[in-house]
Order: structure tokens, then C-alpha cells, then sequence
């Protein structure tokens, strides 16, 4: 893990994009047969937009979950085709990495243009955030992480957001599991705290006078 950059580097929230109350919402991890309809399904409900940050070849294998994710308003982003620590690869596996994955995107939806780049893990580099510039992304951090993914708990979930979240967070959740990674539970139950959670959320931010907003188009 030599040569991360500071966070400090690397955009973590807008707050200085929008004076209103403003929260972004981002999952990470999928498209994933079992998890993402869920998601899709409660944001659907809410008539709330999400930033979905994919993996590649999950995106090979679930052309048509991105194409629904476009045809509800929502955006996709670039999170690599493999889920690997950039910080280890060589800059060519990283280029691979990073512009293997918008084309995979624009081939399973032509409308979908990323405009985003996460790095597995929230690692960043130097080498990493010179790529994502020069694919024409940005990179994109988060301010809020209630550990979704590690399956705390329903209330855990919510209660971790609502203690961080300020104006113009951007709230990490996962929509899948990476590549090769362990899973904690089957495939039905895998996301289900993240699903719960984020129905509770969305109306008690929005009873907050927080507004869940697409990510800000800055270029
Ligand atoms: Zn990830």
C-alpha cells in the first residue's frame, strides 16, 4: 500500500458545491442479481436517484440491471473491472483497470456515460487519480460509512448515517460483494440489512430537510 495520497486529495463530499441540504447517495459492489433489484426497487419507491459504482465483470455478466439502473434515472460509475488494490497494480493494470470498465458500461447501456471513478477500497494513488483524470473521470470518495456491508444491524445501519450525515455527504452503501471475497451469508440474505436500512433512511433524512440529489455535474 506505498504511495497512497492523503484523502485530503481526493473530492469525499460537495458541501462546497450546494449551500441547501444536500445528500448523495452511492453504492458500490454489484450489479448483483439478488441485491441490486432490491435497491433499485426502494429507490424506485422513494423517486430518490443513487450513484451506482460497478464492477466490470459484473457488469459483462448484468447488462440489463445497468440499463434499468440508467432507465431510472440513476448514474453509473467507473469501480474497476476486477475490485484489485490499485495501489499494488502496475500503472498499465491500473489504465486496464479503470478504462475497461467505463467501455463495458457505454456497451451495456449507450446512454450511460460515467462520470465517476472509485477506487477499490478507497485506496488512491497518485498513478490512480492520473488515470481517472486523464479517462475523464473524477474521483470520487465518500464522507459517510456505516459499514453496510459488514451486516452490523439494521439500526446500525441507519443510526451510523444519521450521526455523520451533513450537508452535502455522500453515503457509501454496497449493492454486492467483490470478486473472490468471502461472503458472510447466502446470496438471498446478503444485502437485506443494506435494503431495510436504506428504506428507513430515505424518508427520516428527508424528514430532516435533507435533500437526496443526483451527484453535481461540475465539468
Ligand atoms: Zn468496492
Amino acid at each position: 500500500m506505498k504511495g497512497l495520497v492523503p484523502l485530503s486529495a481526493v473530492r469525499r463530499d460537495y458541501a462546497d458545491v450546494s449551500a441547501s441540504r444536500c445528500v448523495y447517495l452511492t453504492f458500490d459492489d454489484g450489479p448483483n442479481p439478488f441485491c441490486t433489484p432490491d435497491v433499485l426497487d426502494v429507490l424506485t419507491q422513494h423517486r430518490v436517484p443513487a450513484t451506482f459504482f460497478v464492477i466490470g465483470t459484473y457488469v459483462t455478466d448484468q447488462p440489463e440491471l445497468i440499463r434499468r439502473m440508467i432507465a431510472q434515472g440513476h448514474e453509473v460509475a467507473n469501480h474497476t473491472m476486477t475490485h484489485p488494490d490499485l495501489s499494488r497494480c502496475e500503472p498499465a493494470v491500473v489504465h486496464d483497470e479503470v478504462l475497461t470498465t467505463s467501455k463495458a458500461i457505454r456497451s451495456a447501456c449507450p446512454q450511460a456515460s460515467p462520470r465517476h471513478m472509485r477506487a477499490p477500497y478507497g485506496l488512491w494513488t497518485q498513478a490512480v487519480l492520473a488515470t481517472t483524470a486523464s479517462a475523464g473521470l473524477t474521483a470520487l470518495h465518500w464522507s459517510v460509512d456505516p459499514r453496510d456491508w459488514s451486516r452490523p444491524g439494521v439500526d446500525r445501519i441507519v443510526n451510523s448515517v444519521l450521526a455523520a450525515v451533513r450537508p452535502g455527504a455522500i453515503v457509501l452503501l454496497h449493492d454486492g460483494y467483490p470478486p473472490g471475497e468471502e461472503r458472510l451469508c447466502s446470496d438471498a440474505t446478503l444485502r437485506d440489512q443494506t435494503v431495510m436500512a436504506l428504506s428507513h433512511l430515505i424518508p427520516v433524512l428527508q424528514q430532516r430537510g435533507f435533500a437526496i440529489r443526483p451527484l453535481p455535474q461540475l465539468h
